[in-house]
């Protein structure tokens, strides 16, 4: 039996499921960010989520967002809210103790 032609999706729909998957990002690091303090793991199965949708959907994280969470164990780093930003080019994750070095040009972004 011949194999069926597969169906190409229109240009507004790849947009329209690329926009979901921007929104579905977004969203689980706003969840995340809200229920780290009360729940850790939780906040740390979010953002663990949020990155496999991202890489399953090849879509790049935000710099920005991706320098919010820790690199080692995913807990959002928020400063004043989960994290207290130093002075200093390392960040400091209250949860697994992991640093992350940044280049003020970095932080600056
Ligand atoms: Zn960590």
């Amino acid at each position: 039996m011949a194999k069926r032609p597969k169906r190409e999706l229109s240009k507004r729909d790849k947009l329209s499921i690329h926009r979901q998957t921007l929104l579905r990002v977004s969203y689980l690091f706003q969840a995340s960010v809200a229920v780290a303090n009360v729940n850790p793991e939780l906040a740390i199965s979010y953002i663990r989520m949020m990155r496999s949708i991202a890489q399953k959907n090849v879509i790049r994280i935000h710099p920005e967002l991706r320098r919010s969470f820790c690199e080692h164990c995913c807990f959002p780093l928020v400063p004043g809210k989960t994290t207290a930003l130093t002075p200093t080019i390392a960040i400091r994750c209250p949860h697994c103790s992991g640093t992350s070095r940044m280049t003020s040009r970095r932080m600056n972004e």
